[in-house]
C-alpha cells in the first residue's frame, strides 16, 4: 500500500499537516507546477518564479529528509495528477485543506482514481471551526477582540496564567505611537536579498520559454520585472529574512508603520509575507521567535507588539474571515462601483501621479508593496475612482508576490474598498492628497499639487475624494464614524462642489481606459 501526499504550492512546511503521520518508506509525495495558472491569470513574474522556486527547493528539501518526491512540470493538475497516482500503485491522496476556496473546489472536480483524503489545515493558528465558534460570538468582528483573545489563547506576550493573565506591560496596543510621517531623510535598513541559485535560473529559463510562448500566441507579455529577482527561496532563507528582520529592524518597526518614503520601499517592514502565505515559515514559529527576541532585549515592547498584532491579529482575522463570510463575500460591491480599471494599472505606471507612479515602479521592480501604499495609495483610488472591486481584488491578485485568494478578499473588497459594506472595517479608508502629503515624500516630486481641489494642478487625490463623498452623501448620512467629513462636505461651496464633481468625472473620463 502506497500512500500518495500531494503537496500544493503554498503548503511547503516540513511539518504540514498532510505529511504529519505518515511513514516515508511508503508514502510518495508530489509537487505540481502547472502552467494552465498562467491561462486563466496572467500573474507578476517574479511571483510565478517564487512559487515555482519555492516549490522545487521544498521538494528537494523533502527528499533530502528521507521522503520520496516528484516534482512534476505539468500542463494542468488534471492531465498529471492520475497518471502519477497510477504509475506509483497509489491507494489513497492525502492533501492537506487549501486556504483558497476556489482551489479547493477545483481539487475536488478532479476525476481521481483513488479516494481523495482531507486533511485538516495546521498553516494557521486558527482553524476555521475555533474561528466559527468565536465570530457566532459578535454581530460585528473587530480587530482588537480577536486579537485580544488571540493573545490569551496562545499565551503571546501575557505575564501570568489562565484567566488571571495579563498583558505584558500591561497595555494590549501600543498602535497610536506608530503613526509618526517621515522626517527628512529617513532612511531604513536595507533588506537582505538573495542571488538566485540554479533552481531559481532554471525556472527563470522556463518563463522566458513561457513569455516566448505567449507572444507568439499573440497573448500580452506577463506583467512585472523577471530580473533582478532577489527574493529568499527556500526555508533556510525564510529563516534568514526572520533573523535579519529581528537583527535590524525589529526595534524600529512600529513608529514608521505608515510612512510611504521615495526610494525607500520596505523602510522597517518585515518582508515576512511571501514566506508566511507558501508555508516556508509558520506563524506560531515566527511568533514565539519574536518573543524570544523581545526576552533577550533586541527590542522594545511597543515593536514586538506592533508586529505580533500584525501576524497574531491581523493575519490570523483576516483568514478566519474569508472563510466565516462564505462564497458569496467575493461578489460583494455595497458602493455599486463599476468603474472599469486604468491601463497604468495593468501597465504598472504612466499615471502621471507621483504617489501612484512611485508606488507601481516598485510594484513592478518586486511584486511588493508596504501595507499602507497597498491601503492609503493604491486602493484608496480605487475606492474614490469607484473602481469595480472584483476587476481590482484579481489586479491585486495578478501583481502582488504575496497574493492569494483567502488574503485578498478580506484586504481588499473589505479594509480597502469597503465593498462588504462595513463588515470588516468601520467606515471606508478614504483620503484626500492631504494624508498622502502628510504621510508620505511623494508630493515634492509631482507635477499636481496636494493643496489644490480644482484647476488643472488640483490633486486628483482631492478631487476624487470630494466626489466620493457627494456621490455617497445619502449613503453615508447616518453614518457615526462618516458624520464628521459629511459635515465638512455640506460646508463646501456649491459652486465649487459642482467643478469638482466636472472635474472627478472628466478624470475618469480622459486617463483611464479600460484593461
Ligand atoms: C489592499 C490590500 C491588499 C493586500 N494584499 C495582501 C496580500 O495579497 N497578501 C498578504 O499577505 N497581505 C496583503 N495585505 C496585507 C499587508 O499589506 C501585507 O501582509 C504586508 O504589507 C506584507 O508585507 P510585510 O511582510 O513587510 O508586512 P509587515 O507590515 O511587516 O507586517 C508583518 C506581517 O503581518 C501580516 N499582516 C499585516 N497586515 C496584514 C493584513 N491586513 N492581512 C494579512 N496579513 C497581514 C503579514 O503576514 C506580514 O508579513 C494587503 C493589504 C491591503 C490593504
Ligand atoms: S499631489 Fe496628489 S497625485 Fe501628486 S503625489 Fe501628492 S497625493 Fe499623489
Amino acid at each position: 500500500m502506497t500512500t500518495g501526499v500531494w503537496v500544493l504550492g503554498d503548503q511547503l512546511h516540513p511539518d504540514q499537516a498532510a505529511l504529519v503521520g505518515c511513514d516515508p518508506a511508503t508514502t510518495r509525495v508530489v509537487l505540481i507546477e502547472s502552467a494552465s495558472v498562467l491561462a486563466r491569470r496572467a500573474y507578476h513574474r517574479q511571483k510565478l518564479v517564487l512559487v515555482w522556486s519555492a516549490m522545487r527547493h521544498a521538494a528537494a528539501d523533502l527528499a533530502a529528509a528521507g521522503w520520496q518526491v516528484d516534482l512534476l512540470e505539468a500542463e494542468s493538475f488534471a492531465s498529471a495528477l492520475p497518471a502519477w497516482l497510477q504509475s506509483h500503485r497509489i491507494t489513497e491522496l492525502r492533501v492537506m485543506e487549501p486556504a483558497d476556496r476556489p482551489f479547493r473546489d477545483q481539487i475536488e472536480r478532479l476525476d481521481l482514481p483513488v479516494p481523495l483524503r482531507w486533511v485538516a489545515s495546521n498553516a494557521f493558528l486558527w482553524s476555521q471551526e475555533a474561528f466559527a465558534v468565536w465570530a457566532s460570538g459578535y454581530r460585528q468582528w473587530r480587530l482588537e477582540l480577536f486579537y485580544r483573545e488571540g493573545r490569551r489563547r496562545f499565551a503571546v506576550l501575557m505575564e501570568g496564567e489562565g484567566a488571571s493573565a495579563t498583558p505584558l506591560g500591561g497595555q494590549w496596543n501600543f498602535d497610536r505611537e506608530n503613526r509618526r510621517p517621515p522626517r527628512k531623510g529617513l532612511v531604513g535598513p536595507e533588506p537582505l536579498i538573495f542571488e538566485p541559485d540554479a533552481l531559481t535560473q532554471a525556472v527563470m529559463d522556463k518563463l522566458r520559454r513561457l513569455d516566448a510562448q505567449r507572444a507568439e500566441a499573440g497573448l500580452p507579455p506577463l506583467p512585472g520585472s523577471l530580473e533582478p529577482f532577489h527574493w529568499g527561496v527556500s526555508r533556510a532563507q525564510a529563516l534568514q529574512v526572520l533573523e535579519h528582520f529581528i537583527a535590524t529592524r525589529l526595534a524600529g518597526f512600529g513608529p514608521y508603520q505608515d510612512a510611504m518614503v521615495s526610494g525607500q520601499p520596505t523602510l522597517w517592514h518585515a518582508l515576512l509575507s511571501p514566506y508566511l502565505n507558501l508555508g516556508l515559515l509558520h506563524p506560531l514559529e515566527v511568533i514565539r521567535r519574536l518573543e524570544e527576541a523581545g526576552r533577550e532585549q533586541q527590542a522594545p515592547l511597543a515593536s514586538l507588539e506592533g508586529v505580533i498584532r500584525q501576524i497574531l491579529g491581523w493575519r490570523e482575522f483576516t483568514h478566519g474571515l474569508y472563510h466565516w463570510f462564505g462564497p458569496d463575500y467575493p461578489t460583494l460591491n455595497h458602493l455599486e462601483a463599476h468603474e472599469p480599471l486604468p491601463a497604468f494599472l495593468g501597465e504598472l505606471g504612466g499615471s502621471g501621479m507621483a504617489c501612484l507612479d512611485t508606488v507601481l515602479g516598485e510594484l513592478a521592480t518586486t511584486g511588493y508593496a508596504h501595507h499602507i501604499q497597498r491601503l492609503m495609495v493604491l486602493a484608496n483610488y480605487g475606492l474614490l475612482a469607484g473602481l469595480d472591486p472584483q476587476a481590482l481584488t484579481a489586479w491585486f491578485h495578478h501583481m502582488f508576490i504575496d497574493g492569494f485568494d483567502w488574503v485578498m478578499q478580506t484586504n481588499v473588497i473589505g479594509m480597502g474598498l469597503f465593498a462588504d459594506g462595513g463588515r470588516l472595517a468601520s467606515k471606508p479608508y478614504a483620503a484626500s492628497g492631504a494624508y498622502i502629503q502628510r504621510m508620505s515624500t511623494y508630493c515634492s516630486g509631482c507635477g499636481y499639487d496636494p493643496k489644490q481641489r480644482t484647476g488643472p494642478q488640483a490633486c486628483p487625490f482631492n478631487v476624487l475624494y470630494w466626489d466620493f463623498l457627494a456621490r455617497h452623501r445619502q449613503r453615508f448620512a447616518g453614518h457615526p464614524r462618516m458624520a464628521l467629513v459629511m459635515q465638512q462636505l455640506a460646508k463646501r461651496d456649491p459652486a465649487e462642489l459642482e467643478q469638482i464633481r466636472r472635474q472627478a468625472q472628466a478624470h475618469r473620463e480622459a486617463g483611464p481606459k479600460a484593461v
